[in-house]
């Protein structure tokens, strides 16, 4: 029988938490996340409320917790004592790993006293900050509506690591209106120099219904070559840097890959809690509501459904070849009932010799050289319109 939901059973039973605070100081211009400017602190401490009641509804204590992520939005918007008490309820609920990675995404201008906030939260247990830094250019920060500078950014990494915080991840963005090699250059470098542990880049999309989508005749915006050189000059310069290129977006120095996000390109189950947040979880998808009255109603759960198991393989291929230590061939056969050679062996074949791909053992995942290409392969290879 084929096994949807391949578990070593002599593992432990692992779950990440990912708690979403939909709140954001300001709208970036080119966010289409779930987020409202807030700056109304009883409708936050309503939604606080009604993420503890969510949290206590769905803990188990079936599974040993070993990541929480909170993510938004704007996590540092809340008061480190509402994270206190988010926190209070997770350990409530579940069983939470004594070495768990619990991380909350910080913007800066969101922190007013850094080192007591950060303080705070080292005291609560949070153990690793991702921060949006995005750019070391602050005319690039301003034409997408990101209201911080690079110092703002700068003395709030520097607060947060003065504070006790040894894995702080920063966040650094391709392809931003007027972008060059040049500032993209000089932004990694700046980054680098922080001496962060763990950095992901991200490509600038223009999303339908977003303001810097509206404005998109006004900007001259990275092309094809250009967005493919800058990615090709981020990954060298991360590498030089002694950064391992762990998965196609990110970099870790000393073993710092973040443990959490692992979890989605493995297909490991995670729950999702908070408004709009999504789960995989116990074989079935979920997806929480986007409407905050019903939230705060206590209507949390909008749909959910099985997963199939083609959608598992194409998840299974698609994510695990996002990540340097690629796929392991005895899972596949596990988890799909058939051989990964005997389903995909020829077409793999001539990507094999152009060299966009080497096998280790049991395991087959993309060289860097295949990195680069990785959604023309993949569309080829799994057969569909990327
Ligand atoms: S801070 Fe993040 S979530 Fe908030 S508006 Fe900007 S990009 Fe969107």
């Amino acid at each position: 029988m084929i096994d949807n939901n391949f578990k070593n059973e002599k593992a432990p039973r692992n779950l990440g938490l990912y708690i979403h605070i939909p709140f954001c100081r300001t709208k970036c211009l080119y966010c289409d996340f779930c987020s409202f400017v807030s700056r109304d602190e009883q409708q936050r401490e309503a939604y606080v409320g009604a993420l503890l009641r969510e949290i206590e509804a769905r803990g188990t204590k079936d599974y040993s917790v070993d990541t929480v992520y909170f993510g938004g939005g704007t996590p540092s918007l809340l008061s480190a004592e509402q994270i206190g008490r988010i926190l209070g309820e997770i350990k409530e609920s579940f069983n939470v790993s004594p070495d768990a990675e619990i991380t909350l995404e910080c913007n800066p201008m969101t922190v007013s006293d850094g080192d007591k906030y950060f303080k705070e939260l080292r005291a609560l247990g949070v153990n690793r900050l991702s921060l949006g830094v995005q750019s070391a250019v602050d005319g690039e920060l301003k034409l997408i509506g990101r209201r911080h500078s690079f110092e703002d950014a700068k003395a709030t990494f520097l607060a947060a690591r003065g504070a006790g915080f040894e894995n702080i991840s920063v966040d650094l963005m391709l392809g931003i209106p007027s972008q060059t090699l040049d500032s993209l250059r000089a932004s990694a470098n700046q980054v680098i120099k922080l001496a962060a542990d763990h950095i992901s880049i991200y490509s600038l999309q223009l999303e339908e219904g977003t303001p810097l989508y509206r404005m998109r005749e006004r900007y001259s915006l990275a092309d094809d070559d250009t967005a493919a050189d800058m990615y090709e000059l981020v990954v060298k310069m991360m590498k030089d840097a002694g950064y391992r290129h762990y998965e196609i977006s990110n970099f870790a120095r000393g073993g710092r890959e973040s443990k959490h996000n692992c979890k989605y390109w493995r297909l490991d189950e995670y729950l999702g809690l908070g408004l709009a947040a999504h789960s995989d979880f116990g074989g079935k998808r979920l997806e929480n509501t986007r409407d905050m009255e019903r939230y705060l109603g206590g209507e949390w759960l909008e749909a959910a459904s099985d997963i199939s198991n083609s959608e598992r393989e194409f998840e299974f291929l698609m994510l695990g070849f996002r990540t340097a230590d690629g796929i392991s061939k005895s899972e596949f056969l596990a988890r799909f009932g058939v051989g990964f050679d005997e389903k995909y062996g020829e077409k793999m074949e001539k990507f094999k010799k152009m060299g966009y791909f080497c096998e280790k053992g049991d395991a087959l995942a993309l060289t860097e050289s295949g990195f680069e290409v990785s959604n023309a392969i993949l569309t080829e290879i799994l057969d569909f319109d990327y």
